[in-house]
């Protein structure tokens, strides 16, 4: 993945628009940038009800996490939902995106939505009530038979596309067990003796991936040193720099793949005293492009959170990152400049943005800390369940902490001394 594509540097005049590509299968043409995004469907030919499996016509399908596909618990037969950005055409070169496009999963919410819905159970006639704000499957009760929602409602519910979990939880209680292991000398006791990696939970997190095709252009002054000496005045010496003042310029497109932005407002408050949200930061990136088509079997056995915000109030955060990444890649081409450049103007334009919802993998163990004020502090250990990065925080047993803290205190201090004896 090449996240960056500098196409020009310094004065290069902008590449011409590239000409209005044709519409793609699954989108509706009438649609154009004047009225707003162009949606592609990605629910099409998704069916609500018994999603039975292909070779025997069992409903019991789940995620066989050890490869990411989905499993027939009858016969065993497995196979995937085919690769989502590919198949719904979300693929296409960032170069050529202009205007939005969005899939047909990042709908806006719309608050007064159903959450309960009912389905008539197709192999017995019962009605079976599933609740979206919990899941997306229910058994039926009389026929014992799992029925599915695939289709979109505007809920948040039902994402373009979902990340199979690919790490067993023998995996991730393993992982997570070394991670606690190797901090166990500060962890807080309490937090030792209650460590259980076994109520370690699967659980899909929302988030829109984000293309975006911008072009940016930043103005401001540089300073080059050209020479550097001494000056005698009386009995002092003075160092003076002589630099050459330099109008800078850097113009460039920049296509960024693939920017994951959490679409759930409790995780995108970053605030860490209340949670530990930066650490589901720590254990991107995820391998998004792998993503399938969505299918509610990938969530049997596992939890999941509802993407709860739209385009609207997230499209500021994929913008500054835009920003970031634009100025980080100005700054590449600035060595000339050893004294500095002052940027006087930054102005990074959306070109194309394309948003798709989706649902990571992660698996996540939670412990409630109670603070010697009484006040409760959650504290989690996140694993990315496809590459199986790790991070958390633990409960510090503060009392060895400061005990550390000062030995390494001594510790410098005599080092300090040494070195003040050689060097006397
Ligand atoms: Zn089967
Ligand atoms: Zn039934």
């Amino acid at each position: 993945m090449d996240p960056l594509d500098p196409h020009a540097v310094a004065g290069a005049a902008p590449p011409p628009p590239p000409p209005p590509a044709p519409p793609a299968p699954g989108t509706t043409p009438e649609q154009d940038e004047a009225s707003g995004p162009r949606v592609v469907r990605t629910d099409e030919g998704a069916e609500d009800g018994l999603a039975k499996c292909l070779r025997c016509g069992a409903t019991e399908i789940s995620l066989n996490p050890a490869n990411g596909n989905l499993r027939c618990s009858y016969c065993r037969f497995e196979w995937q939902s085919g690769n989502a950005l590919e198949t719904l055409d979300l693929n296409g070169a960032i170069g050529e995106l202009t205007g939005v496009v969005v899939g047909s999963g990042t709908a806006d919410i719309v608050p007064s939505t159903d959450e309960v819905l009912t389905f008539r159970c197709t192999a017995c006639g019962a009605e079976v009530v599933i609740d979206t704000r919990t899941g997306t499957q229910a058994r039926c009760h009389w026929c014992r038979n799992t029925l599915s929602m695939n289709q979109q409602i505007p809920n948040g519910a039902v994402p373009d596309m979902v990340l199979p979990f690919s790490m067993t939880k023998a995996a991730a209680v393993q992982s997570i067990a070394d991670f606690v292991t190797k901090r166990t000398f500060f962890a807080h006791p309490r937090f030792k003796e209650e460590f259980n990696p076994e109520n370690v939970m699967g659980v899909y997190l929302p988030y829109m991936v984000v293309d975006i095709n911008a072009h940016a252009r930043l103005t401001g002054q540089g300073e080059h040193q050209t020479r550097s000496y001494t000056v005698k005045s009386g009995d002092t010496e003075k160092r003076v720099y002589d630099a050459d003042v330099y109008d800078v310029v850097r113009e460039f497109d920049i296509h960024i793949d693939d920017l994951t932005v959490e679409s759930s407002r409790e995780r995108l408050n970053q605030s860490t005293s209340q949670n530990s949200n930066n650490i589901i930061n720590s254990i991107m990136p995820f391998d998004v492009e792998n993503s399938v088509r969505y299918d509610s079997n990938y969530l049997s056995g596992f939890a999941s959170e509802r993407r709860d915000s739209n385009i609207d109030q997230l499209a500021p955060v994929a913008t500054v990152q835009a920003e970031d990444i634009a100025r980080h890649k100005a700054n590449e081409t600035l060595a000339f400049y050893d004294r500095g450049v002052r940027w006087d103007a930054e102005q990074v334009e959306v070109v194309g943005q394309r948003w798709v919802s989706a649902y990571l993998p992660v698996w996540l163990y939670s412990y409630h800390e109670t603070k010697p004020n009484g006040r409760s502090f959650l504290h989690y250990v996140a694993v990315n369940a496809r590459t199986g990065e790790t991070m958390g925080s633990v409960p510090v047993n503060q009392r060895r902490l400061l005990l550390v803290a000062g030995a390494v205190q001594v510790v410098g201090t005599v080092l300090f001394a040494l070195i003040t004896l050689v060097g006397g």
